[in-house]
């Protein structure tokens, strides 16, 4: 297994020997601690207009796209989803978000060495976020663009996570069969995304509890993450979803 690790073999149709085809890495939470991040710029918005959000509902918005998280803060509000004003607080919400992000982000634990362990084995690798693409560019500053072959933001298409459009479309750019990449996720929303898209799940939960399930393997942090390991979470995953 060695070997055909270090020289990239495929055995087709051999799911105990398969090697991901690429790494499809989530953001916030994953990589960043920008869920933090997030929870500040989220608060400050209910205040703008001019409520209180639940921990409930700011639970639920853990990984989801804008419109969701949007449609989920207005109703927790008791508002009315006024198309102007939920166009108003989108607005608002990403020039704060603009703000906090600009201030820095810092690292998940093991994140940084985890993306240099994937990309000095050789595996193409996508970063796959909800966050808009004007934030993320904010955020790649701080990460650092050579870590990706390609990007995918949720202003890019139709749906966000928890729909599999953004694992859909990182596999398409890289040329690979979705169903052979390992995703990264930390939270059930983004692991959803990634398991209707069919890629094999590596599950690192950050800020809520995600469901075990077939084709999820977890591990309590990145730290110390080896490309062996990265190539079992995958044998794992497919493996237990076969079955
Ligand atoms: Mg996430």
């Amino acid at each position: 297994m060695q070997d055909d690790l270090v020289r990239g073999n495929r055995r087709p149709g051999d799911v105990l020997h398969s090697r991901p085809a690429a790494v499809l890495w989530d953001m916030d939470g994953t990589l960043v601690d920008s869920e933090k991040v997030w929870t500040v710029s989220l608060q400050d918005t209910a205040a703008w207009l001019g409520g209180e959000l639940s921990a409930a509902a700011r639970e639920d918005m853990v990984g989801s796209n804008m419109a969701r998280t949007l449609r989920i803060m207005f109703d927790d509000l008791g508002l009315e989803r006024d198309p102007a004003r939920v166009a108003a607080a989108e607005q608002w919400m990403t020039a704060r978000t603009g703000e906090l992000f600009a201030a820095g982000l810092e690292w998940r634990p093991g994140a940084l060495e985890a993306l240099r362990v994937v990309r000095a084995a050789g595996w193409p690798t996508a970063l796959v976020t909800n966050t808009l693409r004007s934030l993320t560019e904010m955020a790649l500053e701080g990460i650092g663009r050579e870590h990706f072959t390609v990007t995918v933001c949720g202003d890019e298409v139709p749906r966000g996570k928890p729909d599999p459009d953004p694992y859909l479309r990182a596999a398409e750019l890289l040329g690979v069969a979705v169903e052979d990449c390992l995703a990264v996720e930390d939270s059930p929303t983004g692991s959803l995304a990634a398991e209707r898209a069919g890629a094999a799940v590596l599950v690192v939960p950050c800020e809520v509890p995600v469901p075990l399930g077939p084709g999820r393997v977890h591990r309590d942090s990145l730290v110390g993450l080896t490309a062996d390991e990265v190539h079992g979470a995958h044998v794992q995953a497919r493996s237990d979803r076969a079955a």
